[in-house]
């Protein structure tokens, strides 16, 4: 059945009806990685989202698969392990959604790390993937590195290392893995919040109240066990389980990270650039980003409601501070970042560390008795972490289940090519360009976003036609967002389907009410709700430009 609004309609209306081995709270990552997992061995599983799918942090990342070459100096050297490892399962399952990105590490005089301490780092990093980087790390001369990266800075350049990380789309990523739970059987919706928990004998977790934000309803769901995987909300839902007034010890010390886009002819990067921040040393990415440079990102404590976490002008300045500095022909002002996201790590609590010294490992908790939740980790190692709480929720269910096959089985749109450099030319690129009659762009542009299913989007009637001239962004794929991919409000389509909030022509707000009468076609949206949708989706981009405001 498709992955659609009457899917989620459905699913929501027979929730009351009996009893699922797994509700999993959070459509992030890794709730979607868990239901994935877990409906693959074949447990009945519900996973329920108050908003979209990824519309916490997992679509606020740095869209890196990577072993976090910086953890090395933490010395953790089993976070990097796995991660790296993870990295090549990824390349493996999904190489569409972890494509080769080349990183270079400008060494200049009187850095922390030197160029041998440098290369003798990257011998570790290369040699805990097991030699599995996409390419082995090089160390660069000088004329080399500036033969490569013109902008960078001369002053004082000694040289640079090269090595090879993955960079994905997290969205994607995420809303990959609840398709596939949804294939395997899980009942998978967005906007579906998590209200209060019910408990049974013993004060057993046994399920969930939950409320319909689309439609309205409440429901309860029976679980056998329940698994929070809430990320930055995490302390908020535990808070659920409390007797009114009754404090309880936060899990977590959220910390914010804002990323800012400015357009790549004033930040032009040919590879992913780590810079140390000039005001802290902090380590810094540019990432190039088509048409578009993204900067990042800042690691500040949080304790707002995450809903609102936002950019401020403090944070675009701290960013461009070191753009301008590494890139010295930039001249950048806060005039040239056209949007910025900001995130909120969930990080397990540690206090008398700074922020960026936080552990990145991740932890998981059993709060109370019938109920697990997980907190801390990465994208990168999502995978690895779904595997363990599953087989923690199995041994408790005493269920009989089949062993975990996520590391074999592709993601829905796994192509047929293995290998990144293998899809020009590819079966699926030849159809796309001889038989739809795409142009260049347009099919790198829905390959790279969803790998083999690019062939389903050019397959739908009366839609290869792009949606501005500017943009490879195809009309066929609104329509594949709401038949396919359970988008249900506006910006679910501009902001995580594609990446048109960002890199569309101002932030695509004078596409916003045609893309919504067209989703209002099929999602049966009155004038009225399409106004709304519009109100919503320019509400969503004045907090993404919030940091213009000082
Ligand atoms: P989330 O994605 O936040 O998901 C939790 C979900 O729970 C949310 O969607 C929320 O709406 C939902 N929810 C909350 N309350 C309820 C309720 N009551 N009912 C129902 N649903 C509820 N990792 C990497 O590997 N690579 C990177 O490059 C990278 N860069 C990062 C950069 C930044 C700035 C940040 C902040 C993090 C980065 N990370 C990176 C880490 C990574 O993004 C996170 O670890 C990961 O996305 C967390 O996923 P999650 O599923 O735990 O949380």
């Amino acid at each position: 059945m498709a992955f659609s609004q009457s899917e989620r309609n459905e699913s929501f209306a027979s929730l009351g009806r009996e009893t699922c081995d797994l509700a999993i709270v959070g459509g992030g990552i890794n709730g979607a990685g868990i239901a994935r997992d877990a409906a693959m061995r074949g447990l009945s599983v519900v996973l329920v989202e108050k908003g979209d799918f990824a519309s916490g942090t997992s679509s606020r990342s740095s869209r890196l698969i990577h072993g976090g070459i910086r953890y090395l100096e933490q010395l953790e050297f089993h976070l990097v392990f796995e991660a790296t490892n993870e990295r090549t399962v990824l390349a493996r399952i999904a190489p569409h959604l972890a494509r080769p990105l080349p990183f270079l590490v400008p060494v200049f005089t009187g850095a922390k790390h030197g160029m041998l301490a440098l290369a003798a780092g990257l011998w570790i990093y290369d040699g805990l993937s097991l030699f599995r980087s996409y390419r082995l790390h090089k160390t660069l001369s000088t004329k080399k590195v500036l033969e490569i990266e013109p902008g960078l800075r001369t002053d004082g350049l000694k040289g640079a290392a090269l090595f090879w990380d993955r960079a994905t789309d997290d969205a994607r990523l995420t809303l990959e893995n609840a398709i596939a739970a949804h294939r395997a059987g899980a009942r998978v919706m967005n906007y579906v919040e998590v209200v209060g928990f019910r408990r049974g004998e013993g004060d057993r977790v046994s399920g969930l109240v939950l409320s319909d934000r689309l439609g309205g309803g409440r429901t309860e769901l029976s679980a056998r066990l329940t698994i929070v995987a809430a990320g930055p909300w995490l302390d908020g839902v535990l808070d659920r389980l409390q007797p009114a007034g009754e404090a309880r010890p936060s899990l977590l010390r959220p910390t914010k990270g804002v990323h800012i886009v400015v357009p790549a002819d004033r930040l032009p990067v040919h590879h992913a650039i780590v810079a140390n921040a000039i005001s802290d040393g902090r380590v810094l990415f540019f990432l190039p980003w088509g048409a578009f440079t993204i900067v990042g990102t800042t690691d500040t404590d949080y304790q707002g409601p995450p809903e609102e976490v936002a950019a401020d002008g403090a944070d675009a300045r701290y960013l461009l501070e070191t753009a301008n500095h590494y890139m010295p022909g930039a001249n950048l002002v806060l005039g040239d970042v056209v949007s910025t996201w900001a995130g909120l790590r969930p990080l397990v609590r540690q206090e008398g560390v700074a922020e960026s010294q936080v552990s990145r490992e991740h932890e998981i908790l059993e709060p109370a008795p019938g109920l697990l939740a997980i907190a801390g980790g990465k994208l990168t190692t999502y995978r690895r972490m779904a595997e363990e709480i599953v087989d923690k929720a199995v041994a408790q269910l005493g269920a009989e289940a089949s062993p975990c096959r996520t590391d074999k089985d592709p993601l829905p749109g796994a192509p047929a090519w293995e290998d990144w450099d293998e899809r020009e030319g590819s079966a699926e690129e030849k159809v796309l360009l001889e038989e739809h009659r795409l142009d260049p762009e347009t099919a790198a542009h829905l390959l790279t976003a969803y790998g083999a299913r690019a062939l389903e989007i050019a397959r739908l009637p009366g839609g290869t036609e792009r949606i501005t001239p500017s943009r490879p962004d195809v009309w066929a794929e609104v329509d594949f967002a709401v038949e396919e991919e359970m988008a249900v409000r506006l910006e679910d389509f501009l902001l995580r389907r594609t990446d048109l909030l960002h890199k569309g022509p101002d932030q695509s707000l004078g596409l916003a009410r045609p893309i919504a009468e067209r989703m209002g076609r099929t999602l049966g949206w009155d004038a009225a709700r399409v106004d709304e949708e519009v109100r919503l989706y320019e509400r969503r981009v004045a907090l993404h430009r919030r940091f213009r405001e000082g």
